[in-house]
């Protein structure tokens, strides 16, 4: 049913050796799951990883004592430098030391070997960092929400998407939930992508409101669905396509193709210690994905929302 594996990946993107100091470290006492065997998986899907975290800037989740110790967010080369991860200009967010973005593979395992488990990345690119080029839906299920009702809001939120005009593509989270993402022409400031993102949910959460709910908060959502959409403003970052997650597990964020949503069985559903299996099939799920940008200028429109 899924698009034929991409090609093998292009000369350069494979990152070099590189030297891993406590590789037999247990970061996962779960799964058992060391440090070198991150390390390993961030040199497979390195590839992959790449096309989605390019040019961006990123936020790196640190767990130098395992997914069950304190973990604490990088944004900046606080500890000196990381082998292919760079310093952007700082004039892209002034005030503030200059952000981070990978610049080659080698910054994955760099970061790795710095404890480094996940990735997130921002919604905008170096090269117009005022002008989203994607809106992100984070679909976090309250307590007591079964998973079907966690599939079929992935699968409301895609047809409102679609209504509207806009492309939807779907990943695992490697957590708890599932990610919704729709490339959009970067003709938008981040005031009226968010805007825009939080209307799309509002409707949402007006029309099906035993099933969505627009407020942040646990409390709010019980029971129910927050598409978060919050994840669609300035500095706002959300984990990565490939990236695995600091949790007990090892889940990995995975892109799917439609007509596999029914078939997960959690945003868990592939992990570190299983992503064999899906390397093949690669990103070919998102496929369309580079020439599905379309400006939201139209589905504003249809929406009712004026910026
Ligand atoms: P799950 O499916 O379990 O919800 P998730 O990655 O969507 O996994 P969320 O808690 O919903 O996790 O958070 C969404 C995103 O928001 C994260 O991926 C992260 O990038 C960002 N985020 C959340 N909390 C923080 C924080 N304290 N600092 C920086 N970024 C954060
Ligand atoms: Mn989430
Ligand atoms: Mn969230």
């Amino acid at each position: 049913r899924l698009p034929p594996a991409q090609d093998a990946p292009a000369a350069g993107q494979q990152p070099g050796p590189l030297k891993v100091t406590h590789p037999e470290r247990v970061v996962d006492p779960a799964t058992g799951v060391k440090k070198l065997d991150v390390v390993r998986y961030y040199a497979r899907v390195a590839p992959l990883l790449m096309e989605y975290v390019k040019d961006r800037p990123v936020a790196l989740l640190r767990a130098p004592d395992g997914v069950e110790g304190q973990r604490f967010f990088q944004k900046h080369l606080d500890t000196g430098s990381m082998d292919g991860i760079e310093e952007l200009d700082p004039a892209l967010h002034e005030g503030h030391p200059p952000l981070l973005a990978i610049a080659s593979p080698q910054g994955l395992l760099a970061g790795a070997q710095m404890n480094v488990i996940e990735y997130h990345s921002w919604n905008a690119r170096k090269d117009r960092i005022l002008r989203p080029d994607r809106m992100t839906f984070d679909l976090d299920p309250g307590d007591q929400v079964p998973w079907e009702q966690v599939q079929e809001a992935a699968q409301l939120v895609r047809v409102l998407l679609q209504e509207l005009g806009l492309a939807a593509f779907l990943k695992t989270s490697g957590g708890k939930g599932l990610h919704v993402i729709t490339p959009i022409k970067r003709l938008h400031d981040w005031e009226t992508v968010k805007g825009f993102s939080r209307a799309l949910v509002q409707h949402l959460a007006s029309t099906l409101p035993q099933r969505f709910v627009a407020k942040s908060g646990p409390r709010n959502r019980v029971g129910k669905i927050f598409v978060d959409y919050l994840r669609n403003g300035f500095g706002a970052t959300t984990a990565c396509a490939w990236t695995a997650r600091a949790r007990p597990g090892m889940g990995i964020s995975v892109p799917v193709a439609w007509s596999e949503l029914d078939s997960l069985t959690s945003g868990a559903h592939w992990t570190i210690r299983t992503v064999e299996q899906r390397l093949a099939i690669g990103n070919s799920p998102w496929s369309g994905y580079a020439k599905a940008a379309t400006s939201i200028t139209g589905a504003m429109k249809k929406l009712g929302f004026r910026p």
